[in-house]
């Protein structure tokens, strides 16, 4: 609620989008950026400090970290970035924090958890579907394909409806689902879109950027709204 603290992960060599505290301010929550500093004494205090936590977007998790070698088509890596927000999630999780997590979020808690990822969707997991819709021109706040929400969810009461439009900026998707996560969306190719973890207080992961579409998409402020509502 109004004044709480959201700790907003960021990369190790590039600023935060600003969208993503705008979305933060919008639905009445604190940003606090947070830089990627890896000492697990830091992050302890990296949590006194915030309220609940938004993993932001980025470079891709790398592969070690779930077990597998780089695929020839792996994006680039933040290994500093990595070793703190693996840290910071399993801390997180251990805490019961309100955890909010978009894009590179979702798959970095995914592994956090113990699941895994497509390394490249395009040559592992070829589809109909452009899920990096930059490739085609579109701006990150234009939708570019729809997915299908999972009844019985929370996402569902949160975004309200059983399939919505979503923009797509992504070239990894999760591939095995972390024991304690729930699949609560898949685009019509049946990438997953969506998670949440039910044993825990607040924890939605969406594959998809909401804080680009939030101006102009009341599911995408719903997700934010629903979230600070949650701290
Ligand atoms: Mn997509």
């Amino acid at each position: 609620m109004a004044g709480k603290v959201v700790g907003i992960t960021r990369a190790s060599r590039s600023e935060l989008r600003p969208a993503y505290v705008r979305a933060i301010e919008a639905a009445g929550g604190m940003p606090r950026v947070l830089p990627a500093i890896a000492d697990t004494d830091a992050v302890q205090q990296y949590l006194d400090h915030i309220d609940g936590l938004l993993l932001s977007g980025g470079d891709d998790v790398a592969p070690e970290h779930y077990g597998q070698e780089p695929h020839p088509r792996l994006g680039t890596v933040d290994p500093d970035r990595d070793a703190m927000e693996l840290t910071l999630i399993r801390l997180a999780l251990q805490r019961n924090l309100p955890i909010f997590a978009i894009c590179r979020g979702i798959q970095a808690l995914n592994v956090a958890m113990g699941g895994t990822l497509y390394q490249d969707l395009p040559s592992q997991r070829p589809s109909e579907i452009a899920h990096q819709q930059e490739e085609a021109g579109l701006p990150r706040d234009r939708f570019s394909h729809e997915i299908d929400v999972v009844a019985g969810t929370r996402y569902r009461t949160i975004v309200g409806r059983d399939r919505i439009p979503v923009n797509s900026l992504h070239h990894q998707a999760l591939d095995r689902v972390a024991a304690g996560l729930v699949v609560a969306a898949r685009a019509p190719d049946g990438v997953i879109e969506a998670v949440e973890a039910p044993e825990y207080r607040y924890v939605i992961a969406v594959q998809y950027h909401p804080e680009e579409t939030a101006p102009h998409d009341a599911a995408a402020r719903r997700l934010f709204e629903a979230f600070v509502d949650a701290l």
